[in-house]
């Protein structure tokens, strides 16, 4: 086998899509030896973790790996897995294409974008204070001390960190992105009129680091204004540049904007790990059910591809997905269709079976 790819099925619709996923990525000769990993709420069953270390294991032996979404049960105290995983790997940029697929309905035609958030700062750091706790009540003791703000007794906190070297390093990333993948702007969206100190940090850093790339041109909008654009105009948009909980947020529009979140994939790669999953979660409510439309998982399995440099099948898989999705005849409920996750997968693979090789 070519490649060693660990693979984590993960919770809820997480196992059907992953399935589906797999027999469209075996159709292709790319040659994929997968290693079987488990996480979220279904690992803590299974092995007493959310994130196994033996998983974290197997991704740095294997360095690249594919994902199902996975689940963090409330009130068990465990911080998020997703959050936890691109922490403890530094996977720093989360890369989401949005891009409109043939015949499937939509407001807006020819919508081609990418989100490239940052992953790892900002109010996603995980720094917060409990109302009412010793330490939230220390906190807003010294920040009276400190500069005379005063915060409600009855206050929770969350902190928000954006730094310099954090924010280069996006930059630098959604540069490189840009100019492998023929982009021709990079727009950053912030808030930094209301939060001078880390949105404001967040936009002079790239500005700064903008200037050292020529590839793309660059450019600056505040997030409410990108988001109205967006919904009006999605097609003035290239490559956005967002902070870890605006890309969040727009993650999921830009997903409406092209059909759903049953179509949309992703990747969060840093300088050394990868992980491929959707941008969208477990779907408790449609799982095992067989309803789950697996485009989202089976594309970002062709970002795997091409990550493992297998241009080829990485293109057969996108191709394939666009001739299942343009003949209508095999699509999932949230396309108006009545086949089952698996039905897709099985046609995608032999759509790229289908394709000439070589
Ligand atoms: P989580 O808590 O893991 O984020 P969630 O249910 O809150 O899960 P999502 O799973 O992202 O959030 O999705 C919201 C809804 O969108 C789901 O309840 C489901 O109805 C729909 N949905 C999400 N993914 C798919 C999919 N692949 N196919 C069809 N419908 C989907």
């Amino acid at each position: 086998m070519a490649h060693r790819v660990t693979v984590i099925p993960g919770d809820g619709i997480g196992p059907e899509v992953t399935a589906a996923a797999r027999l469209a990525l075996d159709a292709t000769d790319a040659g994929i030896e997968w290693i079987e990993a488990a996480a979220g709420a279904g690992a803590l069953d299974t092995h007493g973790a959310l994130l196994p270390e033996e998983t974290l294991d197997s991704i740095r032996q294997t360095r690249a790996a594919i994902k199902g979404p996975i689940t963090t049960p409330v009130g068990t105290g465990f911080r998020s897995g997703n959050v936890a995983l691109r922490q403890e790997l530094d996977l720093f940029a989360a890369v989401r294409p949005a891009r409109t697929l043939p015949g499937v309905p939509v407001r807006h035609r020819g919508v081609d974008l990418v989100v490239i958030r940052e992953n790892t700062e900002d109010l996603y750091r995980g720094i917060e204070f409990e109302r009412g706790t010793r330490e939230a009540g220390a906190l807003r003791a010294k920040l009276r001390d400190l500069a005379g703000f005063e915060v409600r007794e009855d206050a929770g906190i969350t902190v928000k960190p954006i730094s310099v070297a954090g924010t280069r390093r996006i930059v630098y990333f959604a540069f490189d992105y840009a100019q492998w993948n023929h982009r021709r702007t990079v727009t950053v969206g912030h808030k930094a009129n209301i939060m001078r100190y880390s949105d404001g940090l967040f936009l002079e850093t790239a500005a700064e680091e903008a200037a050292n790339h020529y590839g793309a041109e660059y450019r600056e909008m505040h997030i409410d204004h990108l988001s109205m654009r967006l919904a009006r105009e999605p097609q003035a948009f290239d490559v956005l540049l967002l902070p870890n909980l605006y890309g969040d947020i727009l993650s999921d529009l830009c997903a409406g904007l092209v059909g759903g979140l049953g179509l949309v994939p992703g990747a969060n790669i840093g300088w050394e790990y990868a992980v491929f999953e959707p941008v969208h979660g477990s779907a408790p409510d449609i799982a095992g059910k067989g309803l789950a439309n697996p485009t989202a998982m089976i594309l970002s399995g062709a970002m795997l591809l091409r990550h493992l440099g297998e241009q080829r099948a990485a293109r057969a898989v996108e191709e394939a997905v666009d001739a299942v999705l343009a003949a209508g005849r095999v699509r999932t409920p949230d396309l108006g269709g009545d086949s089952t996750t698996a039905q897709v997968g099985e046609a995608v693979a032999a759509e790229v079976r289908r394709l000439p090789r070589g």
